[in-house]
């Protein structure tokens, strides 16, 4: 007998953390403002772990197969406001496991003022290593793992941004909770959403296939940092590795990935004008935060596409947020609050 691709999946270690499903929801108020398309948005910045965000749906199976191997202790890394180190350092609260963060932040020097996501790092009780390396931060990871390693102790590395072929299967099942919502949403037309390490929109185009979305329910990732000619070829790396996992026939080139790198703005992390305006039309009209960093950005490439003609009207357009609303705190001189 042959094992399914679902029964591969659903016998995958997997940590139970996150709120399940996360709600989808109209936006009148802003579909209206914008006129177009009809918009809506799947909450996933509230699935729990200290805030939300998509990096609680990758570490239900991250922190699966860290007990799977009987880890003692998580490294993970990220920059200052990290959403995933947060995230991380929840999930290894609750499953009781050490959590070490290899944090980004020049001169290697701690930040004069603890506010967003360190704060709440610091609060969870994990272990912050400062660095000054950038992106994907391998060598202070190695060097933190050794250190460990000496202590006889048994760490386990989460990839950064929890991006790998075990992380993104929270993303896989996380279009089938979708597609199970379609009778709140009926048919979509497109699904928008932050793109930076990759594990979110592999996961989506994975979980598409299996669902029989592909080629139907377009997956429109926007780029918050890169070009779509470093960021495609990283999704699609994952989209194999995350296929072959399952045991899927089924192989992908590099433009396999819907992205659009228009909106890369000033660089990672900068808000400009266009975050600005995104993040408080959706406050102001919704009642709902977005991230000056991920979300803020996405929406704002979507506002921009709502406005060139992009969607026709009447179409279903669904904005899947990923959470990261912490960081505001820690932003508030670049919102222009302060
Ligand atoms: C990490 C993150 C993303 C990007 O997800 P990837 O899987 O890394 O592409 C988007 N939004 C928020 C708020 C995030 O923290």
């Amino acid at each position: 007998m042959t094992t399914s691709p679902m029964q591969i999946l659903n016998s995958m270690p997997r940590a139970r953390l996150a709120h399940l499903p996360t709600p989808v929801e109209p936006l009148p108020n802003l579909s209206k403002h914008l006129g177009g398309p009809e918009l809506w948005i799947k909450r996933d910045d509230q699935t729990g772990l200290a805030t939300g965000g998509n990096k609680a749906r990758k570490l239900e199976y991250l922190m699966g197969e860290a007990l799977r191997i009987r880890a003692d202790s998580v490294i993970t890394a990220g920059s200052t406001q990290s959403n995933h180190a947060r995230q991380t350092a929840a999930a290894a609260a609750k499953c009781g496991l050490e959590c070490h963060l290899v944090l980004y932040a020049p001169g290697a020097s701690p930040p004069a003022n603890l506010s967003g996501n360190v704060l709440l790092d610091v609060l969870l009780g994990a272990s912050i290593h400062w660095t000054e390396e950038h992106a994907p931060y391998r060598e202070t990871i190695s060097q933190v793992e050794e250190t460990l390693r000496a202590q006889g102790k048994q760490p386990y590395v989460v990839p950064y941004g929890g991006s790998s072929r075990v992380g993104m299967m929270g993303y896989v099942t996380a279009i089938q909770e979708l597609a199970d919502q379609a009778t709140v949403t009926g048919e979509l037309d497109t699904v928008v959403f932050a793109s930076s390490s990759g594990g979110t929109q592999a996961g989506l185009i994975v979980g598409s296939y299996l669902t029989g979305w592909l080629g139907k329910v377009q997956l429109l990732g926007i780029s918050v940092d890169e070009r779509e000619a470093t960021l495609g070829p990283r999704v699609a790396n994952l989209v194999n590795e995350g296929a072959q996992a399952l045991g899927l026939n089924w192989w992908v080139n590099d433009d396999v990935a819907d992205i659009n790198d228009d909106y890369l703005g000033g660089g990672y992390a900068v808000v400009g004008d266009a975050e600005r305006e995104a993040i408080q039309l959706l406050a102001q009209c919704e009642g709902i935060l977005a991230d000056p960093v991920y979300t803020g950005r996405a929406l704002a490439g979507l506002i921009d596409l709502v406005r060139r003609g992009e969607f026709r009207a009447g179409r279903r357009v669904l904005f899947w947020h990923t959470g990261g609303a912490a960081a505001l705190f820690a932003f508030t001189r670049e919102l222009g609050l302060g």
